[in-house]
Order: structure tokens, then C-alpha cells, then sequence
């Protein structure tokens, strides 16, 4: 009999996102557009916290990693893109064209989802908190369990 892959169903507990709690929290709090109503870490309660435009220097360097912040790390000739060698953005110059959706250049700029994954991963791991869901593991959906899957699973029991 060939071997069925495994039903899955949303994970129920992150709800398919495959984020961790705690990072869902972050990732909510970074635009503010979304109100999060978390327990914040170390439990202290916190209204909407927007970070998305104070980020730090050591996440801009992450960003810059990861090939971001092109605005601010290159300049562009007849639509080529050259690295500016020594040009490091400091995260308050980062953090004002966040706010005012352009940079000091004029070139419009704002973290996209990419930057606030990065982001969000990077905080979580600062803060020592677990990035992904610990149910689905990031995957954001889980094995159904089939009335054949449970038996089996109940039989290598003990
Ligand atoms: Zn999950």
C-alpha cells in the first residue's frame, strides 16, 4: 500500500502565522497597526508599543546583512545599483525616513515585511525569547490525527 503524506490542519496554537507567541507580539507591535492585547515579556502588560521607527544600530547592521537598506547603502547610476563604500546608515537616520516614509535623499523609503521578519527575529533573539511557534515549529500547521494515526500512536503507548 503506498504510504499517505499526513493530513495537516492549522496549528492552534500560533493559528498558521508559526510564530511564537512572544514574537507574534513583536511582529504586531512593530507598525502598531495591528492593537495587540500580549502580555508583553516579563509580564509586564504594555498598550501598543510602535518600534518599527526606533530600531537600533545593531539592527540596522542585521538589515544591512542581509542585503537591506539598499537606500541608504548603495546609489543608483542610470538604474545600477553601486555600493557607497563607507557609507553605514546610523538607525536614527534609518528611523527618520522610516517616519517620514523618504529618505534625507528624497527616495522613498519604508521596512517592508522583509525587514520586519529580520526585525522581529532579531529583537526575539536579543530579548531570549523563542521566535517560532513550539507547536508547529514555524511550519504554522500540525499532523491531523486520523482515527488511524491515533490508534497507532495509542498502541506504541507503553
Ligand atoms: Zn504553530
Amino acid at each position: 500500500m503506498r504510504k499517505q503524506k499526513p493530513k495537516t490542519i492549522l496549528c492552534p496554537l500560533c493559528k498558521g502565522d508559526g510564530l511564537s507567541k512572544q514574537a507574534k507580539k513583536l511582529t504586531d507591535d512593530f507598525n502598531n497597526f495591528r492593537r495587540s492585547s500580549y502580555t508583553i515579556v516579563g509580564g509586564k502588560k504594555d498598550g501598543p508599543y510602535k518600534w518599527s521607527d526606533k530600531i537600533t544600530d545593531a539592527e540596522v547592521k542585521a538589515l544591512v546583512k542581509e542585503g537591506r537598506l539598499r537606500q541608504f547603502t548603495h546609489e543608483s547610476t542610470n538604474g545600477h545599483y553601486n555600493f557607497k563604500l563607507g557609507i553605514f546608515p546610523k538607525a536614527e537616520v534609518v528611523n527618520e525616513a522610516q517616519r517620514c516614509g523618504e529618505t534625507e535623499d528624497g527616495i522613498n523609503f519604508f521596512h517592508d515585511d522583509i525587514n520586519e521578519r529580520i526585525l522581529v527575529k532579531f529583537r526575539a533573539k536579543r530579548y531570549g525569547i523563542p521566535y517560532e511557534c513550539r507547536k508547529c515549529h514555524g511550519a504554522g500547521e500540525v499532523e491531523k490525527l486520523t482515527n488511524e494515526s491515533f490508534t497507532k500512536l495509542m498502541m506504541n503507548v507503553g
